[in-house]
């Protein structure tokens, strides 16, 4: 990294937080100010599982154990996501890196597509956590994500875009939960520090007590009056209010 001329390069916003932050949702609706797409490790992992591969039966005991996959599976995945043209403008980084080897990794690679870091680190307790997640659904077809206390689904139990019936994700079960929490904790908590040596921009953002736009509009915000992205991409940025309740969040 280091080298001057990387204000050229197009941003790699890494969503860093617990399980049920919001980073997915929040990596969704931050296309309102970021351009490129959103990669998520766990949709990735989700997708060979589903499709029977080697990657997927690699990945499926671990995940439901509420463990990490091995670095050098996630690393290969994110390696050859970012070949694609698409990551030219930019790119969402979702539940990556969760270590200090794929930071370590990531921090090597993201020069090479000529992508600069910054780290939007969501900051929520665990209660929360743990009350979200038990209290998650979400549609095998689709992946929806519905929240049986805020954001339920119109009819209980099917998604509304395409009637699937929901189903809970085997590790959001809470003994499974508490064990993600310890791995996020043990493995992902110290590479913040990691990103602060290595001089990469961290923004803490409270994920929490708004709606979920409004907690983009922090996000854009923030990045905006850091000159990551174009300030006429958001509106209201940091002065969105704390007032509104949180209705939705993966
Ligand atoms: P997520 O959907 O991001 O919460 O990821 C679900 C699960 O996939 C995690 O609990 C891990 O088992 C696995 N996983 C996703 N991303 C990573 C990663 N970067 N490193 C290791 N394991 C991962």
């Amino acid at each position: 990294m280091g080298a001057d001329n990387t204000h050229s390069f197009a941003p790699a916003i890494i969503l860093f937080g617990s399980p049920g932050s919001g980073k997915g949702t929040q990596a969704k609706l931050l296309r309102h100010c970021l351009s490129g797409p959103h990669i998520s490790t766990g949709d990735m992992l989700r997708t060979h599982i589903g499709e029977r591969d080697e990657i997927g039966a690699q990945a499926e005991r671990l995940i439901k154990a509420g463990k990490l996959v091995p670095d050098e599976l996630v690393n290969q995945l994110v390696e050859r996501r970012l070949k694609s043209r698409d990551c030219d403008s930019g790119v969402i980084l979702d539940g990556y890196p969760r270590t200090r080897n794929q930071a370590d990794v990531l921090l090597r690679m993201l020069p090479v597509h000529q992508l600069r870091p910054a780290v939007v680190h969501l900051v929520v307790d665990y209660d929360r956590i743990v009350a979200r997640l038990s209290g998650r659904r979400q549609c095998p077809v689709c992946g929806t994500l519905y929240s049986l206390k805020t954001n339920p689904p119109k009819v209980a139990g099917i998604c509304d875009l395409d009637g699937a019936k929901l189903v809970t994700r085997e590790d959001d079960r809470e003994s499974v939960i508490r064990e993600r929490l310890h791995e996020y904790d043990v493995q992902t908590v110290p590479i913040l520090n990691y990103f602060r040596e290595a001089k990469v921009p961290v923004f803490e953002i409270s994920g929490a007590g708004a709606s979920p736009e409004q907690i983009m509009q922090r996000i854009c915000g923030t990045l905006a009056d850091s000159g990551l992205v174009d300030s006429g991409s958001t509106s209201g940025g940091a002065a969105a209010t704390d007032a509104a309740s949180e209705t939705s969040f993966s």
